[in-house]
């Protein structure tokens, strides 16, 4: 007999930060879905650290902040220096209440958070060991092939497939959604060590001749340093991240305990399109901008909370809506994106080599001085992101 009714409304492919949110926010808005992802376990390491004002407005729409707020530490300030003198500080104690302060958590604590939260909302939302083979497109669902465990060809259908399966995205590549935008020849090392400085829960960036390097505290008394390099270390090691934090500011971490070490290069990457069909794309699936700034993540938070806003609206609707609906949220969505990936570009100009690095200093010190302090504030929290101002 010819199916006719998907087996669930979405389904989304990832579990990583972004698919893990979509799914929570769908839940609460009394949508069914599944989430396949190929790991059992969250991810081992802490790449990204910052989540945002805007991100925790949206975990209190959906009820999930406290867990957050008791594993993450707020960051208030942050400090701008040269190599050993302080050219301005930024507070976001005046950006807007409750949440004026960014929130460090590394990325397997946020994503252990998440799983959770999801859990407690159906049990059996997240389908781990899954991996998203392909999809096939009918006329009233589409069907997603995956594998589970050793099991090829698992089938479950649904009316929407939201793609979160990071920048290679397979879901994005079987819709032939094309991923354009460039690679910067910006690199950095960074590790995370205990905490030595005497910079306690504020952020410090250091604008050395040499190029950055900033300094953010992690909970649990560690801090993540992340350095400037003059090309791409292939393997990342304690002796070369203290040598140029050393050389740079005169500063010892050869004894200090570490954890992580990593490097990585930068990109900015754009869909043309986030919805095709039945298909719609969230997270780095949809577009990748620089880690300076510390935005990709929570900019995925964003996609989500605008895309359930678009599948509620469209629960009791005529069909023939869908496209507009979902033409408005890619619209909407490349637009922020594009947005954030300039703010991380002057992020990454202030912090390149420089031949004259007073004047880079001035600029810095004068604006740190000025009441434009206040906007770069709401820049670095991620606020006036639907301004048409940068
Ligand atoms: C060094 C570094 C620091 C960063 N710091 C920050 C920060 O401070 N703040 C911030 O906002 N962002 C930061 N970012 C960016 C952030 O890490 C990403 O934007 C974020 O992880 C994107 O989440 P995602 O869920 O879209 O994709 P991912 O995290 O890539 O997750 C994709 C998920 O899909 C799964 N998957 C992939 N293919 C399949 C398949 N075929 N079947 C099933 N599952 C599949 C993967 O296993 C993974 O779990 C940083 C990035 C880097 C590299």
């Amino acid at each position: 007999m010819t199916k006719t009714k998907p087996d669930i409304p979405v389904v989304i492919v990832g579990g990583g930060p972004v698919g893990l949110f979509m799914a929570i926010c769908l839940l609460k808005e009394g949508i069914e879905c599944r989430v396949l992802e190929k790991r059992k376990e969250p991810v081992p390491d802490s790449r990204s650290l910052g989540i945002h004002p805007v991100s925790l407005e949206l975990f209190d729409e959906v009820g999930i902040t406290e867990p957050f707020l008791r594993a993450g530490l707020k960051i208030r300030k942050g400090i701008a220096l040269t190599e050993d003198k302080k050219l301005g500080e930024i507070s976001f104690e005046n950006c807007p209440k409750p949440h004026n302060y960014i929130l460090a958590c590394p990325q397997f604590t946020t994503e252990k958070i998440l799983r959770e939260e999801l859990m407690n909302l159906d049990e059996h939302a997240l389908i781990t060991g899954a991996t998203f083979q392909s999809f096939l497109e009918q006329e009233q669902f589409v069907e997603v092939t995956y594998s589970k465990d050793q099991q090829t060809n698992q089938r479950i259908s649904s009316n929407y497939v939201v793609g979160c399966d990071g920048k290679n995205s397979l879901v994005r590549q079987q819709a032939s959604i094309h991923f354009s935008g460039k690679r910067y020849d910006d690199t950095y090392i960074m590790g995370d060590f205990e905490d030595t400085t005497k910079f306690g829960p504020d952020a410090a960036v250091f604008l050395p001749k040499e190029g950055l390097i900033e300094c953010f505290p992690l909970p649990n008394g560690m801090r993540r340093w992340v350095v400037k390099t003059d090309a791409y270390i292939p393997e990342p090691r304690k002796l070369k991240l203290a040598t140029l934090v050393q050389d740079r500011l005169d500063y010892d971490l050869f004894g200090v305990k570490s954890t992580m070490l990593s490097s990585f290069g930068v990109q900015h990457f754009l869909a043309e399109t986030l919805a095709k069909g039945r298909v719609l794309l969230a997270g780095d699936a949809a577009h990748v901008v620089s880690p300076i700034g510390g935005q990709g993540m929570n900019l995925g938070w964003l996609d989500c909370r605008k895309l359930a806003d678009s599948l509620v609206f469209l629960k009791d609707k005529d069909p023939g809506i869908a496209g507009q609906v979902f033409q408005e949220y890619s619209e909407s969505q490349q637009r922020i994106s594009k947005k954030v990936a300039q703010r991380a570009e002057i992020n990454m100009a202030l912090g390149r080599k420089q031949k004259v690095p007073f004047l880079r200093n001035l600029f810095v010190k004068s604006l740190l001085h000025s009441p434009l302090k206040r906007k770069v504030a709401e820049l670095f929290t991620m606020r006036g992101l639907y301004s048409w101002w940068i």
